[in-house]
């Protein structure tokens, strides 16, 4: 193992993975350290994203939708189905082959492109060293040119709820249950409780997600969450806002729930206890208290707009930084540096970072709310259209939500996109696209589109905008 190299990455989730696999193809000589370790106790590549995150909650959510339609809705058009059942650990086993098929690929990829890994722990020491401990305790001093710290992020603990046993646990618990709880409580209504929440309930679970905010999803728009939480409701979640849990204890076998509402206090019992409530940097030990390198009070690593840190040569990305903790915006961040490393000057674009919760329907956007578009005192225009008037929506039995498009109101450029509904993830691709290319809501109504697609409605959306809409009774559409 050689001890000096051009570039140093110290963690190898989607930010740290692509900026090493990057900086190896840009020609750097680069070394990628990760402490993880997968279920079997070998080292595993990929981070929170593949191991215990995006991946296996994907495997689980794409399962249970799966059987919640074979049990449920198959019968509606007319294949009949019987004795379906469900295997929960056949489907938790499946989840892992396929975790383990995508870190392996991440380790051929890193072999294929020249990244030399190296598993263990990294520290940032001063003047561009990095003090690294292989899994065997063996310690070396390593330095590079360049260092890109990768550290991601790990689930918040509350001392109102501390993890027992398999009883109350965290996102990574909740991907492992081997049974379906018959009682299951979720704390947190934002994306991990909602996402794992659907799991278990379409699986048979009586889900209460107690939430503490009165708002349901503030950050997405006032109408798709409003009908989002009519929807999932519906399907059983038990969601309860305004509901601060104060207290989580396991009594007898069984985990007990104290929370305040408005009503005053309130007590439930459950199987299980998913806590969910957010996730924090992973920065604790990453930094000698000499590095130089600033972390701000909750953790985060301070850097600018090309995710450069105060000290000269190191950068961070990914969760371990500002702005939302999401794959795609960490791996963009790791490309970036990579690439302005070796002299290029790409930027990344904070303001068409997609957002998608992996819900049924799902509930994508880019952009900004109406409401915060207001707030900020710029006038909008607005368009919508429900997937109940998309000719392959009822085609395919599959037709709650709507997408919504917000444009400037004097430039008609388009400042947001929301989407609730089948396939919302792929749909709000476009518009990040359009977003991208400073589209106005015109360019996308004049764009055509394949028919008949679910993005469609986006398009019609497009269209309602300047009140062109086909498939909408519009009769005071003037002509322009
Ligand atoms: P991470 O993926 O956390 O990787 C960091 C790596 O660095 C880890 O392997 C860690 O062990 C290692 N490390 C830390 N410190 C050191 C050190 N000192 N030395 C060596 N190694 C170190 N995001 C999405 O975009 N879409 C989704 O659908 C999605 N679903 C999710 C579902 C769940 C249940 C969870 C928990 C998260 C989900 N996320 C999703 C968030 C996503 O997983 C993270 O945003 C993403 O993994 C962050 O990437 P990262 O590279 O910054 O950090
Ligand atoms: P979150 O911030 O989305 O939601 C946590 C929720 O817990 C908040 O609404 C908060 O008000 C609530 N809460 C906190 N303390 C509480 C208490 N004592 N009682 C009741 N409610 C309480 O966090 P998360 O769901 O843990 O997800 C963490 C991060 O992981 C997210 O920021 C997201 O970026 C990422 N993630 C993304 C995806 C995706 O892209 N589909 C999926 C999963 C996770």
């Amino acid at each position: 193992m050689s001890d000096q190299y051009d570039v140093i990455v110290i963690g190898a989730g989607p930010a740290g993975y692509a900026a090493a696999i990057r900086c190896a193809q840009l020609g750097f000589a680069t070394a990628c350290i990760d402490k993880s370790l997968g279920k079997d106790g070998a080292p595993v590549l990929g981070g929170t994203c593949l191991n215990w995150g995006c991946i296996p909650s994907k495997a689980l959510l794409d399962a249970s939708h799966k059987y919640v339609e074979a049990k449920g809705h198959l019968g509606d058009i007319g294949i009949e189905v019987d004795g379906v059942s469900i295997d929960v650990p056949k489907m938790i086993a499946r989840k892992d082959e396929v975790v383990k098929g995508l870190t392996g690929g991440i380790t051929a990829l890193f072999k294929g492109n020249g990244v030399t890994n190296l598993p263990g722990t990294g520290q940032l020491l001063t003047g561009l060293q990095v003090a690294y401990q292989d899994h065997q305790g063996t310690t070396s001093t390593l330095t590079a040119q360049h260092v890109i710290l990768a550290a991601g992020s790990v689930p918040m603990a509350i001392p109102a709820a501390p993890l027992a046993e398999d009883l109350i646990v965290d996102s990574e618990g909740a991907l492992e249950f081997q049974t379906v709880p018959q009682r299951l409580g979720v704390i947190g209504a934002g994306v991990i409780g909602l996402e794992l929440g659907s799991v278990w309930r379409r699986l048979g679970s009586e889900v209460v997600i107690l939430e503490a905010l009165e708002d349901f999803l503030p950050m997405a728009d006032r109408r798709i969450a409003r009908d989002a939480l009519k929807t999932l409701k519906g399907q059983g979640l038990d969601i309860r806002l305004g509901a601060m849990v104060t207290a989580a204890e396991v009594a007898d076998g069984e985990v007990r729930v104290r929370f305040e509402d408005g009503t005053g206090e309130q007590a439930l019992t459950f199987d299980k206890l998913i806590v969910a409530v957010g996730r924090r940097p992973c920065t604790d030990d990453l930094l000698a208290s000499d590095s130089g390198v600033g972390v701000d009070g909750r953790g985060f690593i301070e850097v600018d707009e090309h995710c450069a840190t105060g000290v000269p040569g190191v950068y961070a990305v990914g969760d371990c930084v500002r702005g939302p903790m999401l794959a795609h915006k960490g791996a963009e961040e790791g490309v970036m540096v990579a690439e302005r490393l070796a002299g290029f000057k790409p930027a990344v674009n904070y303001g068409t970072v997609p957002n998608v919760i992996y819900t049924h329907p799902e509930i994508a956007w880019v952009g900004k709310t109406e409401e915060e578009l207001a707030d900020e005192g710029i006038a909008v225009k607005t368009g919508s259209f429900p997937f109940a008037a998309s000719g392959r929506a009822l085609a395919a039995n599959d037709a709650a939500g709507l997408v919504k498009v917000v444009a400037d109101a004097e430039s008609d450029r388009l400042l947001g996109i929301h989407v609730l509904g089948p396939q919302a993830s792929e749909i709000i691709a476009e518009g990040v696209i359009a977003m991208e290319f400073d589209a106005s809501a015109e360019d996308l109504g004049l764009t055509m589109f394949a028919h008949p697609t679910l993005s469609e409605a986006l398009h019609e959306a497009a269209l309602g905008v300047g009140g062109r809409a086909i498939h909408m009774v519009n009769r005071k559409a003037g002509r322009s």
